[in-house]
């Protein structure tokens, strides 16, 4: 786990022992089912493969070597919206193009989020006009606003990375409401 003695404990993350960490030993693994399900499913993110204007081509560079996005574990980018869970709306969003993002939307498996790269899927930046949405949540739910025009890979990774916090704070199990129970 590359843990030392001196490495801050991570409360949201796995809690492991550090009584063996030169002979590899695990030792004593604690957490929540709730919280080894949100981990696995916060570093196992798989991004729609599509981008709409300029602010996808920093989403490509964040796949590059140079910036290699695959270290948040989110770079498994997939063709299909049933194979993917996360979607980077990046760039300006025309009327036209609004039915078909909310019908890729739809077909993504729970659970999906969304992000909202740059000024044009946030707002709608500058391009007040009859044929732009005015931000991807007229019609989707976003999770995450990354700003910028463009933003960079960077900030691109720093929307994952609180994502991703998102995720670790989410409830996956529910108990039924009493009503349910009774009935
Ligand atoms: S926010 Fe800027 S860079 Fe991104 S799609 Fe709009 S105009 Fe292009």
């Amino acid at each position: 786990m590359g843990l030392t003695e001196n490495s801050p404990p991570d409360m949201n993350l796995i809690q492991v022992s550090r009584g063996h960490d030169k002979d590899g030993d695990l030792g004593l693994t604690l957490t929540t089912l709730e919280k080894a399900v949100n981990w696995a499913r916060k570093g196992s993110l798989w991004p729609m493969t599509f981008g709409l204007a300029c602010c996808a081509i920093e989403m490509i560079a964040a796949v590059s070597a140079r910036y290699d996005i695959d270290r948040y574990g989110a770079g498994v980018f997939r063709a299909s919206p049933r194979q993917s869970d996360l979607m980077i709306v990046a760039g300006t969003v025309c009327v036209r193009m609004a039915p078909v993002i909310r019908k890729i939307y739809d077909q993504m498996p729970e659970p999906r989020y969304v992000i909202a790269m740059g000024s044009c899927a946030t707002s709608g930046n500058i391009y007040d006009s009859y044929s732009v949405v005015q931000g991807v949540d007229r019609f989707i739910p976003v999770d995450m606003y990354v700003p910028g025009c463009p933003p960079t890979p960077e900030a691109l990774f720093d929307g994952i990375l609180k994502l991703q916090e998102q995720i670790m704070q989410r409830r996956v199990f529910y108990t039924k409401p009493p009503e349910q129970v009774q009935a």
